[in-house]
């Protein structure tokens, strides 16, 4: 029997709200309001060398610290951000206009919990008859991290905490569009840091970010990596920095759909995974690639299940609106901002036609060379392109992916299609019969991280990932069998 809309919102409903325990509040009016306070108390700073110098003396006493009281500072941070949800997303919202509070929710709850902590760092040894040898895993010292509006809180959340259990103390410079969201994250981070009598200024802002005062910290000698999370300009910015540079940059995420797959399940999983925060996830579905037999029984179950099927007309008014540079092959093209972000039903409107509050996505059949197919919009416009085949299908995944490596997906039942297309296309998350949020960790296992680093291959990141890589070797008499 089909499961009704309205059975998977309530189940959706339930999982969260059993995910994301009811706490009382520890927020204080005092830090949303502009701070005056000194450095050492709300980890914000308007000039750079302060904030650094401050910085170094706080890794410093981290890492005199035994790795206890970094698990307590980080469980610490996972309380702070859980009992403050309801606050932190709402200014996200507020702030930067882009997605919707209930998503917020989910992604921040991912972020607090699923993010790997001290655990990550594994040592490991070896041993021989010449003795034994011991792998550990070291700081980088003081890692500048550069952060995105589309997940403002997320980001910080996850790198910070990653960061921290490697050993490190972070600089953010957040996105200007979420400057004020991210100063009062920072100040709930030294709360947390403090009431575990950690080391002030572990985790720090710059208090009025900019472009220019990213690349000021990109070359400031004192930062000894530099992690970007965004679009195509910070990574070819970072690229050219002198230091070691973890770029997590864009993507523009195929899903396949071919004939042998669950057609129901496929357009529910499409539907929830590219509406999640009304697409700005980087790894949110944004163009389907479906086999023309199936397709009308997918748009059917997709439509089911929160889609808003746009006809031709008013696919070129939604393109117009919304597209302001079309991408095409080697041309990865840009999206209206004012468009990026917001509901299907306001998108909708902007164009004549209403359309339900809760619509999750717009839709529509497009032909392969469409800008909707090429652009990475970051808004729930979602286009569909008939393919004659699941083979053909997966080779043009690979094109209008533009070989970010980012994310791609696939329906099917059909194992060598599952594999062949993981293979080909070489992504740093490839999901299968899922929405791609299971790829982070929703309803999906394993950890999560905000900072999916494909340009420069690590992935997604974890606090290893932030870490140097160090062996010792002891000769002789270390063996105990
Ligand atoms: P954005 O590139 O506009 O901004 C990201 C950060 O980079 C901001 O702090 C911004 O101030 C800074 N920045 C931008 N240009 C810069 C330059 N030339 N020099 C120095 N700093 C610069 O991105 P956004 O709109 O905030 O986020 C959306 C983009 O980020 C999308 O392309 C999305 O795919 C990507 N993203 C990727 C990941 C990932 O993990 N791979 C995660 C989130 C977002």
């Amino acid at each position: 029997m089909a499961i009704t809309e309205q059975q998977v919102r309530s189940i959706v409903e339930q999982v969260v709200s059993k995910m994301i325990p009811e706490h009382e509040a520890v927020t204080d009016k005092s830090v949303t309001e502009k701070s005056t306070e000194p450095l050492n108390q709300t980890g914000t700073y308007s000039e750079m060398d302060k904030l650094i110098d401050a910085a170094e003396e706080a890794q410093r006493e981290l890492i005199g610290m035994t790795l206890e009281k970094r698990k307590q500072i980080i469980q610490n941070i996972r309380d702070f951000v859980i009992q403050n949800m309801d606050t932190l997303c709402r200014m996200a919202v507020d702030e930067t206009g882009l997605g919707n509070i209930r998503d917020k929710r989910i992604k921040n709850w991912l972020a607090a919990m699923k993010t790997p902590g001290v655990e990550d760092l594994e040592p490991y040894s070896y041993t021989d008859d010449y003795g034994l040898t011991l792998i550990e895993r070291a700081p980088y010292g003081v890692i500048g991290s550069i952060t995105p509006c589309t997940n403002p809180t997320e980001t910080l959340i996850c790198n910070g905490i990653g960061m921290i259990a490697g050993g490190n103390a972070v600089i953010f410079n957040p996105h200007p569009a979420a400057k004020e969201t991210s100063n009062y994250l920072i100040s709930l981070f030294n709360r947390a840091v403090m009431k575990a009598e950690g080391p002030p200024n572990l985790l720090s802002a710059v208090s009025d970010p900019t472009i220019e005062s990213a690349q000021a910290m990109m070359k400031h000698p004192k930062i000894s990596m530099i992690v970007v999370t965004g679009g195509p300009a910070v990574v070819r910015a970072a690229m050219q920095s002198e230091k070691k540079v973890i770029a997590a940059g864009p993507g523009n995420p195929p899903v396949v759909v071919d004939e042998t797959a669950d057609i129901d399940k496929a357009g529910r999983d499409i539907v929830n995974g590219a509406g999640l925060d009304n697409n700005i996830v980087c790894i949110c579905e944004k163009e389907v690639l479906s086999v023309s037999s199936i397709t009308d029984s997918l748009k059917e179950a997709m439509k089911k299940y929160g889609a808003y099927e746009l006809n031709p007309s008013q696919t070129d008014k939604v393109t117009q609106l919304v597209i302001s540079d079309p991408g095409r092959p080697r041309h990865e093209g840009a999206p209206n901002k004012k468009f990026v972000g917001k509901d299907a039903s306001f998108i909708a409107e902007r164009i004549g036609i209403k359309v339900s509050a809760d619509t999750k996505i717009l839709t529509c059949e497009v032909d392969r060379d469409h800008p909707l197919v090429w652009t990475e919009q970051l808004m729930p416009v979602i286009p569909i392109v008939r393919m004659n085949n699941a083979d053909e299908a997966i080779d043009f995944a690979v094109q209008c992916e533009h070989e970010f490596k980012h994310t791609a997906s696939i329906h099917s039942k059909n194992i060598d299609r599952l594999s062949r297309m993981a293979k080909v296309m070489n992504c740093s998350l490839f999901v299968k019969n899922g929405p791609n949020y299971a790829g982070l960790g929703y309803e999906g296992a394993g950890f999560t991280s905000f900072t999916i680093a494909s340009p420069t291959g690590e992935g997604i990141t974890r606090a290893r990932t932030f870490t140097r890589e160090r062996r010792c070797a002891l000769i002789g008499h270390f063996r105990i069998v």
